[in-house]
């Protein structure tokens, strides 16, 4: 079990449409992903995880899908697919791909027959209602209004969590079931090693357990296909509940999921420069059965959903004073240097916690090279601009004119392409990128922070979260200052007896440290990795 590969990789999500374009139309696509996979492996990354390619209406960023079992044409063909899965493969990238199964478009062919005849086949494969109460009418995910719509072909309300135009699909139906394993089936033949599971806390929403034992079912049948396989699942729920998706007793259902709950205590550790927050996370997730996905930002918002109203205002305050920053009244629609003010002590900071946390570190695209993000684009547009490459016209991303772009491109202010690119940080030894590949590299030499138990180190600075990582007779101690001050921290290393400590990594050359009860030396922002033997 704990030789499992997902253990030790460096995750990188990205978007077809705003990565490269490699046929010129404006538009990225397999065969400009293909061309770039060098700069990946050159980064250290092993595992991508791709945002949908499916044919879609596209009202919600291709997660309204169509027809499971193709690739939208503006992106290629199967056989581009094909290729750029055997090339990432001989570069030793494996592939996971979203699998979107709360919901279909409602362009589906399944839809359009569940909707148009009562006595198809078809008509449970959705949820639908001929009355509905008030009390029916939750609140919808993404729009103002309920989660029932009228439909008049159908003479019925159906079910949508999200927009009205993703009808959610009846989980509980075995048609269904079978229906998605067969999705399944097709694109692991095809070669990716596993599955993002969208929404899944919204699958599971009724709180049924038999929809829960289908997370069983799915795992059950991917590694029968293909051991070696994996599902990450998106649950954005409260850390007691969390284990439900992992699987009670044994890790039996979703092998990683994405930990929201630090995510958003790392940003209010930072903006309060206080430690506290991370340590709660920490004693909270670390009684967790699977394996954890961290992250700082997505290509959505940063959801603070779960912070009290008080502690969201002060993660505001920090980090999205304005406005036009915040959307859907609880999230940040900017990314990580703009909210950082560039400050690289930060930035690297952050980075470093977050690559040193239990569980796997995920970057989206562009993060490598401190990308940022365009306010003036409507909603969550700001943070899905397109590549930046190079300097030269169009960022390197696309051949075709700016007009016909599928996402914008940064052409001004600080993050303008000309002055952020992975061309100019490629040559550049002091670049954000040179030293996220050194983050990366040390990380995946260091096997304790991917394998390791996590233990909280208790110490004399409320601003210094320090912790260890252990694995059978070694040890990473982590040390992490979270305010903008040089300090000296005492660590109590409690029940643990660590030998002499050896520097792994840290933001500055510091005087060597040989013992763990010696005052360690921090910083304003500093941080250290440090190597060490346990004693028995
Ligand atoms: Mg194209």
């Amino acid at each position: 079990m704990k030789d499992q590969w997902y253990h030790t990789a460096i995750l990188y999500s990205l978007d077809l449409e705003t990565y490269m374009d490699g046929n010129g139309d404006g538009i990225g696509d397999f065969g400009g992903l293909t061309s770039k996979l060098d700069h990946l492996s050159g980064l250290g990354i092993n595992c991508i995880w791709l945002r949908p390619f499916f044919p879609s209406p596209l009202v919600d960023d291709g997660y309204d899908v169509k027809d499971y079992f193709t690739i939208d044409p503006r992106f290629g063909n199967p056989g581009d697919f094909v290729d750029f899965i055997i090339k990432s493969g001989a570069l030793g990238i494996r592939v996971i791909i979203d699998l979107v199964i709360n919901h279909t478009s409602n362009q589906h062919e399944w839809f359009l027959k569940s909707r148009s005849d009562k006595n198809s086949r078809y008509r449970d494969y959705y949820i639908w209602k001929e009355e509905i109460t008030d009390e029916d009418q939750e609140e919808n995910m993404l729009e103002e209004g309920g989660i029932w719509n009228w439909d008049d072909e159908a003479g019925a309300y159906y079910m949508h969590h999200f927009l009205k135009e993703q009808p959610d699909l009846n989980i509980g139906n075995p048609d269904v079931r079978r229906e998605i394993k067969k999705i399944m089936g097709f694109w692991l033949q095809l070669g990716v090693s596993g599955f993002r599971i969208d929404a899944a806390h919204i699958i599971v929403h009724e709180s049924k357990d038999e929809l829960y034992d289908f997370l069983g079912d799915i795992r059950e049948f991917v590694n029968r296909r293909n051991h070696e396989a994996v599902l990450l699942a998106e649950a954005n729920v409260e850390p007691e509940d969390l284990n439900k998706f992992f699987g009670e007793q044994s890790q039996s259902r979703m092998h990683m999921l994405f930990n929201f709950y630090t995510n958003k205590n790392m940003f209010l550790a930072l903006a309060r420069e206080d430690a506290g927050p991370l340590r709660e996370s920490l004693g909270k997730t670390q009684k967790i059965n699977g394996q954890w996905v961290n992250f700082l930002r997505t290509h959505d918002e940063l959801n603070l959903e779960m912070l009290s109203d008080d502690e969201r205002q002060e993660v505001f305050r920090a980090f999205a004073p304005d406005e036009d920053m915040k959307i859907f009244g609880h999230g940040i629609r900017r990314r990580l240097p703009p909210m950082l003010d560039c400050n690289r002590q930060k930035m690297e900071l952050i980075y470093t916690m977050m690559f040193s946390l239990p569980g796997l570190p995920l970057i989206n695209y562009g993060e490598e090279i401190a990308m940022g993000d365009d306010l003036s684009l409507k909603g969550r547009e700001s943070v899905r601009t397109v590549m930046q490459w190079d300097d030269q016209e169009n960022a390197g991303f696309s051949s075709a004119p700016e007009s016909e772009f599928a996402h914008a491109l940064i052409d001004s202010g600080k993050y303008d392409y000309r002055k952020v690119n992975v061309s100019m940080q490629q040559k550049d030894p002091g670049s954000f990128m040179n030293w996220m590949e050194r983050l990366i590299s040390t990380r995946k030499h260091s096997p304790q922070l991917g394998f390791g138990e996590c233990f909280l180190l208790e110490n004399n600075q409320g601003s210094v979260h320090s912790f260890c990582n252990l694995w059978g007779s070694e040890a990473i101690v982590v040390l992490i200052n979270l305010k903008g001050e040089d300090c000296r921290v005492k660590i109590d290393q409690g029940k643990h007896k660590f030998g002499s400590l050896s520097e792994l990594f840290s933001n500055t050359d510091y005087q060597s440290v040989e013992d763990i009860k010696n005052d360690i030396e921090l910083t304003a922002f500093g941080y250290r990795w440090f190597k060490s033997d346990i004693k028995k």
